[in-house]
Parts: structure tokens; C-alpha cells; sequence
């Protein structure tokens, strides 16, 4: 019996014993291919010895130094390399432990901006429906997902969710993709326009939809509309990368293909690529500057800035580079998206093939002509992730269309390191799996 609590009593895991690039083995030699990079983490692959190395080189060093005493030469190393490759508008790296420290740390960023700029009344947080920001309770409280927001109700700050980008479902009639960008984007107007004037402070989006509506990526024009939105109303754009970011997409940030930058980015996830629990929230100066004139932020968790968490992230970054992986994500995603496409397309159950870069979804439906989700109750999600570990295969679950329960998507979020041969073995699996 396992003390631990796991997700699903009774029927334990397989036990993970060792990692070899796209695989992980578990204890009775079992190879599954990690095509979900766990849950979009794991970007370099399993046991990178340049990743351990680093790790080892600093553990000998010096593990932990508080942040209330010292900063550490891989925490200096790691934000500057973060600062000079995202666009020059955000320049302070706040370190946290993971996505959900992240989203908080970026709430509490924009709140208190607000009040050292003498504008209290900007408390309001605006994020979207079929959105998740993470399990602490002010990211669940901006989370737009029925179901893990109902026990907790009552501890839940209140927040205002609108409509999603997303085009499959969303579209009426004739309408472009710009104009539906557009007319979704101007919802965000008219939320704001509703309120007593001054009282918004945040809006709160991930680039890519992750965890709740399997891979969707933004239309055209919508970002950039929701950009001019913000600044007309003095209202910041936080932008939650914790699973798009740091190169899933094929650039660093998703949000660099939308010509936007946010006043706020989190990432965590594929920061540590899993070799270590790191995140980050990143902002301007301007609000770094503010915040600062007044006391400094009234927020920190202990092991921020770990060094041995942020010599590992370093490593991961430099692998990156130096074996020039964002080019692998994009080419290797060209060949995923047409072999998901080939595989699937026809499929009955399929109703959308989506994603980009690293970062792709099958939805599936009841039917390929009604494209009605399936029901919570069928508890489809289960069975494919059951299917496909037997087969050796490891495919994410996410939350679906209808409710927020249903798994009516499949996410594959692959190492930046897979190659196309083993790509086909992806797909082979799915395709039994399914
Ligand atoms: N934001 C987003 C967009 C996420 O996908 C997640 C995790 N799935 C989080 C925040 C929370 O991250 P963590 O689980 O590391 O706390």
C-alpha cells in the first residue's frame, strides 16, 4: 500500500526508475514514450548528462542561500539570460518554484502596482472561461474551470471570466478569424466599460490554451486588440506561459508570434525542463520601479531563486541554444501536425487537429458531423491514457468543450529533442491506442 496521495487510489502507477532522452523505463524495463513531455515539461528529454552535470557541479558548490542574504551566480546568470532574449520591455525575473507561484506572484505584481501608484481601486482580475492558471486558491480563483473551482467556492477571491478565442466553436456565421478575434478581444472593452471606471487591474490569459481546451492558439488580430484594449483602460496584460512558453511553440514565448508583448509573463514548466521545480514571473521595469518606490514587494516564497534549481534551468536554456532545438520544435512540429492530420483526419471521432509548434491536440467528438463532445460520464480521457500507456505511450488528458470535465482532447507536447522516426511511433500508438 502507498502512503503517498495519489491521484488515482487503488490503481497505482507504473514506478519510474530512469530516464533515456524521449523515454522514461519504469521498474519492471518498460519504455514509454514521453509524447506529452509529461504535462509540456520535460523539453530536453529525460537524463540530459549536460543538465545532470550541472546540477552535480552546483550541488557541490553551494545548494541554498536565502534570498533575504545573498544571491547566487546561477540565479544572476539565469535572469540575465532570460532578460536578453525576451523583448526589451520586460526586465525583471521574479524567481518562484512552479506556474501556480508564478500566476500568484503575477497577481500580486499587478495589485500592488496599483496601490504604489495611488490607484487602489484597481483590484479586479479579468481572465477566460476553459482557462487554467493553476492550484493555489488566487490562481483557481481566475481559473475558468467549473469543476475545480467548486469545492472551494467559498475561499475563492471573486473574478470575472469572458469568453475565449476559439474558433472552432466560437465563430458565427461568415465571420473571418480576424473578425472573430476581434469581436471576442472587444468583449474584454465591454467588461471593463461595465465596471465603475479605474477598477480593473489585470487581464489574465495563457497565449496558447493548455490544460483546459487542448492546444488552441490564438486568431489573428486578437492579441493585438486585447493589447490596445489594455493600455487604452490602464489595465495590465498578464500573459500565464507556464505551458506555451520557453520554446513549445517554436519561439521563446508564444506571444512573440501574436507582435504583443505583455506587462507580465509566467513561466515555469519547461524553464526546469523537470530537472528542477522553477518558475518565474517576469516584468517591467516600470512596475518593478513602482512597486519598489513603495517599500518593495510584499511577497516571496523561500526557495526562490534556488541555486541549484536555477543552474539547472541555465543548462537547459544553453542545451536549447547551443543545439539550435527551436528549429527542431518548428520542423518537427511541420511533420507532427501533417501526420496527425493524415492519421486522424478521417477519423469519426475526430473534430479538430490543432496546436502549434510543440504543442498539438486531437479534440475528439461523438461524431465527425454533429461534433458534440463527449460525455463527462465516458470518462473517454481515461481509457486513451490507459490505452496508450499499455502501449507505452504517454499522451495528456485534458479537460473538455462541454463542462470542464470531459477529456475531449489529447494533448502531445513532445521533447524539443523527438525526431520524426519518433514521431511515427507516436502516431502508431495513438492510433492504437485510440
Ligand atoms: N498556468 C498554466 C497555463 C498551466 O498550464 C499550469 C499547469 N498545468 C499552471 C499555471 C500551474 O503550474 P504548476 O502546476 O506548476 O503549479
Amino acid at each position: 500500500m502507498s502512503h503517498i496521495f495519489h491521484r488515482f487510489p487503488g490503481n497505482l502507477p507504473p514506478v519510474a526508475v530512469a530516464g533515456d532522452g524521449v523515454f522514461i523505463i519504469d521498474k519492471d524495463g518498460k519504455r514509454y514514450l514521453d509524447a506529452s513531455g509529461g504535462a509540456a515539461v520535460s523539453c530536453l528529454g529525460h537524463s540530459n548528462a549536460r543538465v545532470r552535470d550541472a546540477i552535480i557541479t552546483q550541488g557541490q558548490k553551494l545548494a541554498f542561500a536565502h534570498t533575504s542574504f545573498f544571491t547566487s551566480e546561477p540565479a544572476e546568470e539565469l535572469a540575465e539570460f532570460l532578460v536578453r532574449r525576451t523583448p526589451e520591455t520586460l526586465t525583471k525575473v521574479h524567481y518562484v518554484s512552479g506556474g501556480s507561484e508564478a500566476v500568484e506572484t503575477a497577481l500580486k505584481l499587478a495589485r500592488q502596482y496599483f496601490v504604489a501608484k495611488g490607484e487602489p481601486k484597481r483590484g479586479v482580475i479579468i481572465s477566460r472561461e476553459r482557462s487554467y492558471h493553476g492550484a493555489t486558491l488566487g490562481a483557481v480563483a481566475i481559473s475558468g474551470n467549473a469543476w475545480r473551482r467548486a469545492p472551494f467556492e467559498p475561499l475563492l477571491f471573486k473574478s470575472v471570466q469572458i469568453a475565449a478565442c476559439y474558433p472552432y466553436r466560437g465563430k458565427q456565421g461568415n465571420e473571418t478569424d480576424l473578425d472573430y478575434g476581434l469581436r471576442v478581444a472587444n468583449e474584454l472593452e465591454r467588461e471593463i466599460l461595465a465596471r465603475e471606471p479605474g477598477t480593473v487591474a489585470a487581464f489574465v490569459a495563457e497565449t496558447v490554451v493548455g490544460a483546459t481546451a487542448g492546444a488552441v492558439p490564438p486568431v489573428e488580430g486578437y492579441f493585438k486588440r486585447i493589447r490596445e484594449i489594455c493600455d487604452q483602460y490602464g489595465v495590465l496584460l498578464i500573459l500565464d506561459e507556464v505551458m506555451s512558453g520557453m520554446g513549445r511553440t517554436g519561439s521563446l514565448f508564444a506571444f512573440e508570434q501574436e507582435g504583443i508583448s505583455p506587462d507580465i509573463v509566467t513561466i515555469a514548466k519547461g524553464m526546469g525542463a523537470g530537472y528542477q521545480p522553477i518558475g518565474a514571473a517576469i516584468c517591467t521595469q516600470e512596475i518593478f520601479d513602482t512597486i519598489n518606490s513603495d517599500g518593495g514587494f510584499a511577497h516571496g516564497h523561500t526557495y526562490l531563486g534556488h541555486a541549484i534549481a536555477c543552474a539547472a534551468a541555465l543548462e537547459v536554456q544553453k542545451v536549447i541554444e547551443d543545439e539550435n532545438l527551436l528549429e527542431n520544435v518548428r520542423a518537427v512540429a511541420r511533420y507532427l501536425s501533417e501526420s496527425l492530420n493524415e492519421r486522424f483526419g478521417q477519423h469519426p471521432n475526430v473534430g479538430d487537429i490543432r496546436g502549434r509548434g510543440l504543442f498539438q491536440a486531437i479534440e475528439l467528438v461523438e461524431d465527425r458531423e454533429s461534433k458534440r463532445p463527449f460525455q463527462a460520464s465516458r470518462k473517454l480521457h481515461a481509457v486513451i491514457k490507459k490505452n496508450a500507456m499499455q502501449r507505452g505511450l504517454m499522451v495528456y488528458p485534458t479537460g473538455g468543450v462541454a463542462d470542464g470535465k470531459a477529456g475531449d482532447h489529447v494533448l502531445l507536447a513532445p521533447p524539443y529533442i523527438v525526431t520524426r522516426g519518433e514521431v511515427d511511433i507516436i502516431v502508431d500508438r495513438l492510433a492504437s491506442a485510440v
